[in-house]
């Protein structure tokens, strides 16, 4: 049965790097018919942000990406934030000093700091010299009398077998011998990241880790962790880099990489994992992940991990805004999705139009969907918020526009009460009804039919330019826009 965990810090907001570990791990247990676990690793406290663990699980529901067991959710695991589990990572650490695998270390941080500048000097890594693996039981007995304080570090020794990764094959199992013991418990007895991992890792029954690749290095450490248990490591699968567009790397301070920043813009969660897919790989070809949106079933049908690339990927932008056109399209033609989308638009319109000029009939189902289908057909627009752009903001506005033509002032009063008498027959009028109507008026006044259509945006837009006027007055409907163009005379 597989078993795959997301375990982030919560030290901040969710960002796309995240997840996309979260959507591989996610995908990679629906394909399996495996379980997808939520795991709070707090135990560095001092880069804790309140809320952001909460906050995280929220996120996760929200992009479809919810795990089975996880803080909120429980399981049989639990707990499964780390900072409620600290008397089980005690109890291993006190296994391992007593089998010899991990020591008490009671060097200062000024000869830490003097031990690592001494190597710099003579030209060697950087590191701890393992000065307090000679200790004996005795001499570690008389500092703790004496009230020195400890951290716990773990022995490192070479791993015999190689270490094989799912998607980087072979994997240099030795480089971690360059580097001085690792600490896995600290002065206040909250462990490090490798222990608290590697225990519950074991104890929740993991059996693929799918994580960044930043973490490749720490694999060999936490298998001879494993072996120091006596414990049977999971498969290791490392997932290669995202970087920004301009292959620089994402950072957690960078805002728009967050996915608050895509949710308030108006994102969705398949346009958002559309663009996740592209980069690293994963899929096979029988899916065509770079021109549509699927399903997270349909993705993790064709998931698989032999597929996942080694190199880095870009994130591309513009591709996000092309997935969030289609998923914009996907949802209009979907009922069940128009009250959300009612509730979205009223609250854009009613934060960005002024509240006395709001036509409140064109918040309607009918007339929402008429613009709806308009915007985002012509791929118009990519997101919902664009519809109250000042350029759209006619769409809502009955703010009285001034009649501005060259027609002469009494001719442009005369179409205009002429538009008037037609459009109050119609109950809805189609885009070819009214070019025929407008070129008859023209013709009627002996006009241009341009300077007739000039007069008409304007009127009823304010605008000197913009869609189609045929189109505008097709999706304000006949009632708005005689409406508009009787106060557009006064
Ligand atoms: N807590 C680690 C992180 O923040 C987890 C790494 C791992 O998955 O082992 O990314």
């Amino acid at each position: 049965n597989v078993r795959v965990r997301f375990a982030p810090s919560p030290t901040g907001y969710i960002h796309l790097g995240g997840l996309r570990t979260a959507l591989y791990n996610f995908l990679f247990a629906k394909a399996n018919n495996g379980q997808f676990i939520l795991r709070i690793e707090d135990t560095d406290q001092k880069r804790l942000v309140p809320g952001a663990a909460n906050q995280l699980e929220m996120d996760l529901d929200w992009m479809g990406l919810s795990p089975d067991e996880s803080p909120m959710k429980n399981g049989t695991f639990g707990p499964y934030t780390q900072s409620e589990r600290l008397c089980l990572y005690n109890q291993f650490v006190v296994e391992l000093i007593k089998s010899g695998h991990a020591y008490h270390c009671f060097c200062s941080e000024r000869r830490l700091e003097f031990v690592k500048k001494e190597a710099i000097r003579e030209g060697a890594i950087p590191r701890y010299d393992n000065r307090c693996r000679q200790l004996s039981s005795s001499q570690v007995e008389e500092k703790k009398q004496h009230g020195m304080t400890s951290c716990i570090r773990f022995k490192l020794s070479s791993l015999e077998e190689p270490l094989q990764d799912l998607v980087y094959g072979d994997v240099d199992r030795n480089a971690v011998l360059h580097e001085g013991d690792p600490v896995i418990m600290k002065q206040d007895g909250y462990p490090t990241y490798h222990l608290a991992n590697v225990i519950d890792d074991h104890l929740m029954g993991i059996t693929h880790v799918l994580r960044g690749t930043e973490w490749l290095v720490s694999t060999a450490k936490h298998v001879l962790l494993y072996k120091a248990f006596g414990w049977h490591p999971p498969r290791f699968a490392h997932l290669p880099l995202i970087t920004n567009a301009d292959g620089t790397k994402l950072s957690k301070r960078q805002d728009d990489i967050r996915l608050d920043y895509f949710r308030s813009q108006g994102f969705y969660p398949e346009a958002i994992i559309g663009l996740l897919c592209l980069v690293g790989g994963g899929f096979s070809s029988s899916i065509d992940i770079q021109q549509n949106l699927h399903s997270l079933p349909e993705l993790a049908k064709s998931f698989n991990l032999g597929c996942v690339t080694t190199h880095s990927g870009r994130l591309d932008m513009t591709r996000l805004d092309n997935f969030n056109r289609l998923a914009l399209q996907n949802r209009i033609s979907q009922p069940e999705k128009m009250d959300e989308m009612r509730k979205q638009l009223s609250h854009l319109v009613y934060e960005n139009i002024p509240n006395s000029s709001i036509d409140k009939e064109m918040l309607q189902d009918a007339s929402l969907l008429k613009v709806l289908h308009w915007a985002s057909s012509e791929g118009r627009i990519h997101l919902l918020r664009q519809l109250t752009d000042p350029h759209m903001g006619f769409l809502w506005s009955s703010q009285r526009n001034p009649i501005i033509s060259k027609i002469d002032p009494s001719t442009a009063r005369n179409v205009i009460v002429r538009v008037v008498e037609i459009l109050n027959q119609y109950d809805r009028i189609e885009k070819k009804e009214v070019s025929a109507m407008l070129r008859q008026i023209a013709l009627e006044h002996n006009l241009k039919v341009n300077e007739v259509m000039k007069l008409m945006r304007s009127s009823l837009t304010g605008l000197k330019e913009g869609p189609p006027v045929s189109e505008i007055i097709e999706i304000l409907g006949p009632k708005i826009c005689s409406c508009r163009l009787v106060s557009s005379l006064n």
